[in-house]
């Protein structure tokens, strides 16, 4: 049985593209983020760590495998909401583990923001 009071655990990934923005929405929730174990692919965590501070359990990063680390956990119902932000103008070497993330995620009904806004919207929530 799982614990109520054990803490939940967000998954932050960020690609290239949208580092910065994931640096500035965590920035600007820091405190909400704080309250949760935080796991991230490797660059998008060493960011986070490094700017802000943060404890991250890092992955590897998303091309060398993180995704799809991140997504094993997803199914194994470890991770409470991902904020996995997209950049939709660069290709990926590593798009088949990118859309079997979004594909865990859905399959497992777990909570995913691809962009600044939903995640916003998800975080200012009372659902996290
Ligand atoms: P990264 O991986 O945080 O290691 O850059 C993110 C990704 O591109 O999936």
């Amino acid at each position: 049985m799982t614990d109520p009071n054990a803490r939940k655990t967000l998954a932050l990934i960020a690609h290239d593209g949208k580092k910065q923005t994931m640096l500035e929405f965590a920035r600007e929730h820091q405190a909400v983020l704080a309250r949760y174990d935080l796991i991230a692919t490797n660059t998008t965590g060493r960011v986070l760590r490094d700017e802000l501070g943060l404890a991250i359990t890092l992955m590897l990063s998303g091309p060398m495998g993180g995704d799809a680390q991140i997504a094993a956990q997803v199914a194994e119902g470890k991770i409470e909401a991902v904020f996995f932000f997209i950049d939709p103008l660069a290709a990926q070497p590593h798009d088949p583990d990118i859309n079997g993330l979004l594909r865990i995620c859905n399959v497992h009904n777990v909570p995913l923001a691809t962009n600044a806004a939903s995640a916003s919207y998800m975080i200012s929530g009372r659902a996290l």
